[in-house]
């Protein structure tokens, strides 16, 4: 089984939406990033937060975000450093 992101967009949306990146529910009207994906004949689409597509944009490449489960990237070093850091500065 190979998921494709095949393109991505930034959406307000209109449905509460669980952040792929983070699991964190996010409410109607929030800004996120809409990405649709291809897994064989089945195309889907998962949401990612602000926060966690800062993590992607350090790891280098939004097309990491195809690679991860659910909540996944919570677990990555990434992830736990940009916390810390925004913590510091007192943005969370
Ligand atoms: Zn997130």
């Amino acid at each position: 089984m190979s998921d494709m992101a095949i393109s991505s967009q930034k959406v307000k949306t209109l449905k509460p939406h669980n952040c792929w990146g983070c699991t964190v529910l996010f409410p109607p009207k929030s800004t996120m990033e809409r990405v649709n994906c291809v897994d064989g004949d089945k195309i889907y689409s998962v949401y990612w937060c602000e926060f966690c597509q800062k993590v992607l944009a350090k790891m280098g490449s939004f097309n990491a975000s195809d690679g991860f489960a659910f909540g996944e990237l919570q677990e990555t070093q990434e992830f736990v450093d940009l916390q810390n850091t925004q913590s510091k500065e007192g943005v969370l």
